[in-house]
């Protein structure tokens, strides 16, 4: 038994100074008001926050941070820069880039991460030898990080809802059909169920035509299945016009909403969408660093919540990995598009940010008895945090206040510092061979 103590820790729904947490076989067993660390005790600075759950990520988008600012990209620009960096990986790049970028995300206190995969293949399109070797460079990367994942392998079959066929640079992501993607994802095994699991993807109504939506449901099974929804108005417009409903009408139509579904972005929906997620029992992941960087919109948060939906957020394209400017993101843009304070409370906010259960993982997101020992220790004696309430941390806090993070029980970040040592050092190597070759 490992022994905690922390003069703050996160219970339930509010803070409770003075926590004792004993940790056994990477469960937490025990949690107890002490007014003062005994001898045995390991000392986590500042407040001790449940582990952070990241539930929309695309690893290889992290080499995109910061260069695609030139000439005012717009979203489709931004896909150009995305189809170039993408097609300068192979499973050893992508090994190197995945374990750097989920480095950087254990560093911001994620213990789990939804992997929204879908570069599958060679860039020719033609499978690899192991025809998941990308994947089983996803699992690696994230073993290797120290973090949990959760690889949603999306189905990627047309370039839009009409099912043109997709451009040259999409082959890498895309299966032949939907029985082949479905047979390749079937192979997909976790060698270790406590640190990865398989789920699946559509990848949006553009890239898998209705006819195909099933397939990809029933293939979920129990498990998760994760869906881009309505990011931008010209999806919705294309949907419309192809199908003569809205994306989220007509995944619901091909059975793919429900209790283990969860609609990222949601950004522009209609009345009846917020409905139909809600009575369906759907989650959203709420990309807010992303939608604001890529001018998607801001999506009807406060209202899906208020209509029952579980709200989980995503790091997505990783402008920057950082769970407290995700959980802000969230309440600021509320309160520009209202015009209210207060649309998100902190408590409301630390749930966003452990929506473990959208990735499948049970008993994690919660510091009690029982639960899986995810903590994240975040200091209240920084530049940034100095003098803050502690029960509004989520406020003032930044990743870079992050001094602790233990996974399923285990260390992985000290002091600030992750295991595997300089993360900036691993990004570095990781992206500059990619952003350097020629497009
Ligand atoms: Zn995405």
């Amino acid at each position: 038994v490992i022994t905690y103590w922390a003069p703050y820790v996160w219970l339930g729904d509010g803070v409770r100074p003075d926590v004792r947490i004993q940790v056994y076989g990477g469960r937490i067993v025990a949690v107890e008001a002490a007014t003062s660390s005994v001898s045995g005790d390991q000392r986590l600075p500042g407040i001790v926050l449940p582990g952070f759950a990241n539930t929309h990520s695309h690893a290889f988008h992290r080499a995109l941070r910061g260069r695609t600012h030139d000439r005012g990209g717009t979203f489709w620009t931004w896909r150009e820069r995305m189809y170039q960096v993408a097609a300068q990986l192979d499973p050893a790049g992508y090994l190197a880039l995945a374990t750097a970028t989920y480095a950087e995300m254990a560093l911001a206190g994620i213990t789990a991460v939804g992997e929204f995969h879908y570069l599958h293949h060679q860039a020719d399109g033609s499978p690899y030898h192991e025809p998941n070797a990308m994947g089983h460079a996803l699992i690696e990367a994230a073993r290797r990080a120290g973090i949990r994942i959760t690889l949603l392998d999306a189905c990627y079959l047309s370039a839009d809802s009409t099912g043109r066929s997709p451009h040259p640079r999409q082959r890498r992501f895309s299966d032949p059909n939907v029985a082949a993607w479905s047979a390749r994802v079937a192979e997909l095994r976790s060698t270790d169920e406590r640190h990865a699991r398989i789920g699946v993807a559509a990848h949006s109504v553009r890239a898998v035509p209705a006819a195909a939506l099933p397939a990809v449901a029933a293939a979920a099974g129990d498990g998760p299945l994760h869906v881009h929804v309505s990011e931008q108005p010209a999806e919705n417009d294309e949907c419309q016009a192809t199908y003569g409903m809205s994306p989220t009408e007509l995944l619901h139509r091909s059975g793919v909403l429900g209790p283990g579904a969860t609609a990222v972005h949601a950004t522009h929906l209609t009345g009846t969408d917020i409905a139909v997620l809600a009575e369906t029992g759907t989650s959203i992941s709420i990309c807010g660093t992303t939608e604001r960087d890529l001018a998607d919109g801001i999506g009807p948060a406060r209202q899906l919540a208020d209509a029952g939906c579980p709200i989980t957020l995503g790091t997505d394209q990783h402008a920057v990995i950082d769970m407290f400017e995700e959980a802000r993101a969230l309440e600021m843009d509320e309160r520009l598009a209202s015009g209210e304070r207060g649309r998100f409370s902190p408590a409301q906010l630390v749930t966003a940010m452990t929506g473990h259960a959208s990735l499948g993982w049970d008993g994690a997101g919660r510091i009690a008895t029982g639960c899986r020992a995810d903590l994240v220790s975040v200091r209240l004696d920084s530049a940034r945090t100095a003098g803050c309430d502690p029960a509004q941390a989520v406020f003032a806090a930044t990743a870079a206040d992050v001094d602790t993070v233990i996974v399923d029980g285990r260390v992985v970040v000290r002091g600030g510092r992750h295991t595997l040592g300089d993360v900036g050092s691993l990004l570095l190597a990781a992206i500059e061979p990619i952003c350097t070759a020629p497009a």
